[in-house]
């Protein structure tokens, strides 16, 4: 099973929406083996099992969604954006607005979040006129839908700070592991074109 270190930022997401008292109300209703796991006194840095970091995501579905897991699609568009301007700002700066950083980047912040597996897109062209690209979480010995469709909000709002310039993009799941496949596929595709100058003046031709 693989370790969590993006359980942490679902943490701060209940505490944000819910406050310290609303965050433990929730954890409180959390399986017995997932409480065990939160009471170890977790520091920030820590990592949690993939079960009870899905179980995490369902009570928040539970409490501020309506069941059809949108609100976990929130959950992964707030910790993109968050982690794009603290942790991982060099990739939002605009020397990087070039869409074959998302061959990178992705990658890279994957393995801040997951001990296993990767997260690639491996059809990137060098030019902003990319309007569609697929990621695909190779080697990753878990899937869960709750966490498939944050990764449907991360991949979204990672393509549209990477590309940057107002774009828009919208990313669905179209395999899941959970449903017997290899791996766990994401289709993305540009909804709306923003503003190119801040590309195009770093464009080699
Ligand atoms: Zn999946």
């Amino acid at each position: 099973m693989a370790l969590l270190q993006l359980s942490v930022m679902s943490l701060k997401y209940i505490k944000i929406k819910a406050g310290e008292q609303g965050l433990k109300n929730i954890l409180e209703r959390l399986p017995e083996e997932d409480k065990i796991v939160l009471n170890m006194k977790i520091l920030p840095t820590e990592w949690y099992p993939f079960r009870t970091y899905v179980n995490i995501l369902t009570l928040i579905d539970r409490q501020f969604g309506n069941g059809d897991l949108s609100v976990c699609r929130e959950v992964g568009e707030w910790s993109a954006e968050r982690d794009l301007k603290a942790v991982y700002n060099i990739y939002s700066k605009e020397i990087f607005k070039d869409p074959s950083i998302l061959r990178t980047a992705p990658s890279i912040m994957w393995k801040g979040y997951y001990d296993k597996g990767d997260l690639v897109f491996p059809e990137i062209p060098n030019t902003l006129d990319v309007t569609e690209a697929t990621a695909k979480v190779i080697d990753f010995p878990d899937a869960a839908k709750p966490n498939c469709t944050l990764l449907e909000g991360w991949i979204g709002k990672v393509m549209e700070i990477i590309i940057g310039g107002g774009h828009k993009a919208r990313v669905r799941e179209v395999k899941c592991r959970a449903n017997g496949a290899d791996y766990c596929e994401f289709y993305g595709v540009r909804v709306k074109r923003g503003d190119d100058s801040a590309y195009i003046s770093h464009r080699r031709f």
